[in-house]
């Protein structure tokens, strides 16, 4: 038995050659050619006669040498038939881990190679067996190089026979360069019905064993091709990739030279195909089938028609196109079959069709076209898929458009609502329980601007429109803005806020504004979802280059399963026993998204329904700094309910808002608006802090602080001298006047709750 190794392609015998690099394999590949040839007369007198006794060898074959004779005959019609100087028969076969094709059968001028093998690289029967379709070469030695018979080669036609629905190998004939014969569609039909001789002569050389085998290979490679396609298309999130990807597997499962793909489009005359991809068509022929009407002449206008897949096999034999212009433009265009299978949807309405095309006469095989329409099946359910994800995507676009638009028109008629009411209180004071009603507009008006506030946020977050200005800035006083934000809320709940900042200042780069709001909101929601009178703590944790900000209260809680969108947009927890807060449910998600754009994190805990929240909030920090406070107290922590704090500064609006925040931070606060007043106060509430302006009318600070040390209550109080002057010189003369701090204005609340502290811990 002969083997001939995998030759290199090199020169080729007697053609001239020999100093030329090898040809492209294309340049050799002369199919197209076999249609446009005239055609040779048929002999169907010797054809019937050659067939009979084929079916007559095949009849009445038998022992262990029969599929061996019935080849051998086989070959030798091919031969015949063909009027070629070689015809053979080659089989692929596995030689250890590598594919071969063994010639099973040869007639003819290299009938001595029979028996011997050639590896499926270097053969052009691999082509054959690749593509699955018919191949015509013209001197394929130009490719190849030498080819086993040694012969110059003028043409060479071969074609598949498959098992299983698998090309397990070729028929082929040869001429050689002496005889120039030309092969036609005459020969390639002939071949094509003596194939199918050859599948049946294959089978007969299997053992039962290997049949059974071979089913089982060949399904497994099925469902391993189908299975990696779908996986390439299910993973393909683009509808234009995804296209593609359907095209090229629509082309190698059926071995097809073009495919294309239509959408089906309604209309007034009950719908059309509009082209929406496409593979291997002339521009004339994509510009020519862009739409495709139910009266086209062509496989997917006749699929419009009957709702069934559509295949011509021979485009010149179809019924449906006889005569008509596309059957012209197709045999222009070099497109010899095709096949068109509609795409349905689950409740079987036509969503497109998927088609491909051949340049020489093809028969889809039932293997192919079971491949197909499981592919077509999956292709339909995702594009199905894919669309009413577009659906949905738009019908989200235009939710936050409206949103948008909404929120806009909502906030116009609020701002003059307010002003209008601070015109009313200028121009005509009313009677007080007038004024009650004025503060009602006045308080809702503002709640009302700051839900529809955090609305055009989310809706500027979504379309990606909010900006942040960021910069180096204190968490300490970001912190103190949020907590000064959500004083008026928790007064009235008369609810208590504790800040526990860390020993070291902290600089976060961060829009101060919008990270205030963060924590504003989380404070908001940490009193809004508690009772009145609880205490909520935020809690700062310096971790390494990080800083978390904690926000515990002791409210309802969330359940754990709730607990993961709890930042949703739109998203409400109310459980069934708990009061209607209020609220659109978007502060959280303007939370996230706030966050996210500082870099940092936000996540929720609770141990469960009544049992407290927490929310840490996550943050880069860009610098931090043990703190130069005069008076450093480790973990010290505001809310010592005890210690009693007298405001004394003629300024109402600061006397009182000072109160207000030293109430929320958890002291006994009171105020008084001159010296003397001051004084009065002092005497009657002994309080262990008093923070006294200095330039006040009838006594000034200094004054009252001289006098206050003079009482024996008063020797021991802390005195905090709170003035717009921050002079070395004033601080000593604060001193000489009894004051044990100085502080300037506007006062940092980090620093006043941690020099109160240091008090709290002694008293
Ligand atoms: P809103 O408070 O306007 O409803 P949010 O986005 O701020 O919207 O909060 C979403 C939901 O999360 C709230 O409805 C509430 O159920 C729950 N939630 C938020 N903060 C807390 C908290 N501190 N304790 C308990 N539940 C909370």
């Amino acid at each position: 038995m002969r083997h001939v190794g995998s030759s290199q392609p090199s020169t080729a015998g007697s053609e001239s050659h020999s100093l030329e690099l090898p040809l492209p394999l294309e340049a050799v590949i002369t199919t197209p050619e076999l249609s446009r040839r005239t055609l040779r007369d048929r002999d169907l007198a010797a054809e019937h006669r050659a067939l009979t006794e084929l079916m007559d060898e095949m009849a009445t074959a038998g022992g262990a040498t029969a599929s061996d004779r019935i080849i051998r005959r086989l070959v030798d019609t091919t031969l015949c038939l063909c009027k070629a100087d070689c015809a053979g028969m080659s089989m692929l076969e596995m030689d250890g881990d590598k594919e071969v094709f063994r010639w099973r059968a040869i007639s003819g001028r290299w009938a001595y190679l029979t028996g011997g093998t050639i590896d499926i690289g270097s053969s052009a029967c691999g082509v054959v067996v690749r593509t699955n379709a018919p191949v015509l070469m013209d001197r394929p030695q130009r490719h190849y190089g030498s080819l086993p018979g040694g012969d110059p080669i003028s043409e060479m036609l071969m074609i598949p026979f498959h098992f299983e629905g698998r090309p397990v190998g070729t028929l082929w004939v040869v001429s050689l360069r002496e005889s120039r014969r030309r092969f036609d569609a005459e020969d390639l039909r002939v071949l094509t019905s003596l194939a199918r001789f050859a599948s049946i002569a294959y089978r007969l050389t299997l053992t039962p064993d290997r049949v059974e085998q071979f089913r089982l290979e060949a399904e497994l490679a099925d469902s391993r091709l189908l299975q990696a396609i779908s996986s390439e298309l299910i993973t393909e999130n683009d509808e234009k990739g995804f296209r593609e990807r359907l095209l090229d597997a629509a082309m190698s499962i059926m071995h097809s030279d073009c495919a294309s793909l239509q959408m089906f489009k309604e209309d007034a005359d009950g719908g059309h195909l509009e082209l929406i991809a496409h593979r291997g068509f002339s521009q004339e022929a994509i510009d020519r089938w862009q739409s495709v009407f139910s009266t086209t002449l062509t496989a997917c206008g006749e699929v419009l028609r009957s709702g069934r897949r559509v295949i011509a096999s021979d485009v010149m034999k179809c019924d449906f196109m006889r005569g008509s212009d596309e059957q012209a433009f197709m045999a222009r265009g070099g497109v010899r079959a095709v096949q068109s299978t509609p795409l349905l949807s689950r409740s079987g309405r036509l969503m497109g069709v998927f088609s491909t095309h051949w340049r020489t006469v093809h028969v889809p095989s039932d293997r192919d076209l079971r491949l197909l329409d499981i592919l077509a099946r999956q292709a339909a359910d995702l594009l199905e898929r894919m669309r009413s994800e577009e659906r949905l995507r738009e019908s989200d676009r235009r939710k936050e458009e409206f949103l948008a638009t909404l929120a806009h028109e909502l906030r116009n008629p609020l701002a003059p609502i307010l002003n209008a009411v601070q015109y009313l209180n200028l121009v005509s004071p009313v009677a007080p329980e007038m004024q009650w009603a004025r503060e009602v507009i006045v308080r809702q008006t503002t709640h009302l601007t700051r839900l529809v506030d955090d609305l055009l946020d989310v809706s500027r977050i979504n379309r990606n429109r909010l900006e942040i200005r960021k910069e180096r800035v204190d968490l300490a006083r970001v912190l103190q803005t949020a907590v000064e934000t959500t004083l008026p809320f928790l007064e009235q709940r008369c609810q208590t806020c504790t800040v526990v900042p860390p020993a070291e200042s902290l600089t976060v780069d961060a829009d101060p504004m919008r990270l205030s709001q963060v924590f504003a909101n989380l404070i908001n929601n940490a009193a809004k979802f508690s009772s009145e009178g609880e205490r909520i703590e935020v809690i700062v944790e310096p971790r390494g280059d990080e800083v978390l900000v904690r926000i515990r209260d002791r409210g309802i809680g969330i359940e754990a399963n709730e607990l993961p969108a709890i930042f949703d947009l739109f998203r409400r927890v109310r459980p069934s026993y708990v009061q209607d807060k209020g609220g659109l449910g978007i502060g959280l998600t303007l939370v996230k998204r706030l966050v996210e754009m500082h870099g940092g994190t936000v996540s929720a805990a609770s141990e469960g329904s009544g049992l407290g929240s927490e929310f840490t909030v996550q943050l880069p920090v860009v610098a931090s700094t043990a703190d130069a406070a005069p008076a450093p107290i480790e973990g010290f922590s505001v809310g010592h309910g005890h210690l009693r704090v007298l405001v004394v500064d003629d300024h109402i609006d600061g006397a009182t808002s000072m109160c207000r925040l030293l109430r929320v931070l958890g002291f006994e606060a009171r105020q008084a608006s001159d010296g003397l007043e001051g004084l009065a106060a002092a005497a009657e509430l002994r309080p262990d802090v008093v923070l006294l302006d200095i330039a006040m009318p009838k006594l000034n600070g200094y004054e009252v602080a001289r006098r206050l040390r003079t009482e024996a209550w008063g020797k021991h109080m802390l005195l905090i001298a709170v003035t717009g002057w921050g002079q070395e010189s004033d601080k000593q003369r604060a001193s000489d006047a009894g004051f044990d701090f100085h502080l300037t204005k506007p006062v940092d609340v980090a620093e006043l709750t941690r020099v109160l502290s240091s008090v709290a811990a002694t008293v």
